[in-house]
């Protein structure tokens, strides 16, 4: 059997860069920020780029290449390209494909900063973005122009769950000329793998599930190596948002547990899920797996029948006002549970997006974006589901 066929749990243990003479059979961890060249023409010829040798680590480390292959197997990538945060990897593909003049096309639900980095930040610099509602496929065709360059997905959204069909977008990007990327952070490659379904680029934040643990920022692209080595790399060569090879060790370790805590803490997530929409007190709950989802089969069969370990959840109010303040009881009733503005954690973590992760949206981006004052949001952990749901309760039962 070749390393071709392996299977992705197989991918997620055994593939990276070979051992040192030592024979570790952990990978190592190589904390250097230069490589001694052998001869000056073999240096001449690595930092020309026509040489495989590490020349400056900037531009690259062999810890950080053990997590770039394993990533790009687990996605069935050609490639893939590690960063400082996932933030610094949507930055770079914006760098590397767009120019001013261009235009991208972009889910008006997806990341906050990500709706920043692009409708703000990169406006600055005259690439324009169009935002259009996630589901909504003529929406998504009606804004494309003639100078499209990028169509943009993030499925499911954080915090709504919403599902967008990535083999249809593919398909609109190319018949214009376009490229399409996936931001696959919520379902990973564990349940969804965006390049199979037509997509060029896949988006990552190291950060959440892929560490798994909370532990450090790391992000990623997976795409073809033309464009990881044509597009990518000279801007990570010059601008250096460069993933940190300590960082790159621990998430290619939590790279190893990935497929064995998705399925796990998504199994928790769809218990809780439909014991959050019997509890009186909660007006409505976004979980894709769960069947009055309104992309519950496409869902299904992009995400291999599973629906994610994030689930949000609105406790409603008869005004904004009323909403945030019940929203914020819940919260402060938490004594297991931490209330904590991240996700894909091993710990059950609570939020409230509507004043962190989207608190720098304007309300009308906000209201736009569908994330109401008295939504929680629930990246759900390995803690056992009762303890879970009676964390939950202090607050519930005293609305
Ligand atoms: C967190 C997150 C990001 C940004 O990742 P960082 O590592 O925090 O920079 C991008 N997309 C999604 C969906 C995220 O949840």
């Amino acid at each position: 059997m070749s390393r071709d066929d392996w299977r992705m749990e197989t991918r997620a243990v055994r593939e990276a860069v070979p051992p040192t003479a030592y024979g570790e059979n952990a990978e190592a961890l190589f904390l250097t920020s230069g490589y001694v060249q052998p001869d000056a023409e073999t240096a001449a010829r690595r930092f020309a780029g026509e040489d495989d040798g590490f020349t400056y680590g900037r531009y690259g480390n062999p810890t950080t290449s053990s997590f770039e292959q394993r990533l790009a197997a687990m996605e069935g990538a050609e490639a893939a390209m590690g960063t400082a945060s996932g933030m610094s990897a949507v930055l770079m593909m914006c760098m590397g494909l767009l120019q001013a003049g261009d235009h991208v096309v972009a889910s008006r639900s997806m990341f906050g900063s990500t709706i920043k980095l692009l409708g703000t930040d990169l406006a600055k610099f005259g690439v324009e973005t169009t935002f259009v509602p996630q589901a909504d496929v003529a929406a998504w065709r009606a804004a494309m122009r003639p100078n499209t360059k990028l169509l943009f997905a993030e499925t499911p959204t954080n915090p709504l769950t919403e599902v967008c069909d990535i083999a249809a977008l593919a398909d609109m990007a190319h018949n214009a000329g376009a490229l399409m990327a996936v931001d696959n952070c919520f379902a990973t490659p564990v349940l969804q793998r965006p390049i199979a379904l037509g997509a060029d680029i896949v988006v990552h934040s190291g950060t959440k599930f892929l560490d798994g643990q909370g532990r450090v920022m790391a992000g990623a692209l997976c795409a073809s190596q033309r464009l990881v080595e044509k597009s990518f790399l000279p801007v990570l060569k010059s601008a250096g948002m460069t993933l940190a090879p300590f960082n790159a060790w621990v998430v290619l370790k939590g790279l190893e547990t990935l497929a064995i805590r998705m399925r796990a803490q998504s199994e928790t997530a769809l218990a809780m899920a439909q014991w959050l929409g019997s509890h009186d007190q909660v007006t409505a709950v976004h979980y894709p797996a769960l069947s009055k989802h309104p992309q519950h089969a496409l869902a299904m069969s992009q995400m291999h029948g599973s629906g994610g370990a994030v689930l949000s959840f609105d406790v409603g109010g008869a005004s904004p006002e009323v909403a945030r303040a019940r929203a914020f009881h819940v919260l402060d009733g938490l004594q297991t549970l931490s209330l904590c503005t991240n996700l894909g954690d091993t710990k059950t973590l609570c939020a409230h997006p509507a004043s962190t992760s989207h608190g720098r949206l304007s309300e009308e981006q906000r209201q736009a974006s569908g994330v109401t004052q008295g939504l929680i949001r629930v990246s759900v952990g390995l803690e056992h589901v009762q303890d879970i749901q009676a964390d939950l309760l202090n607050g519930l039962n005293t609305l």
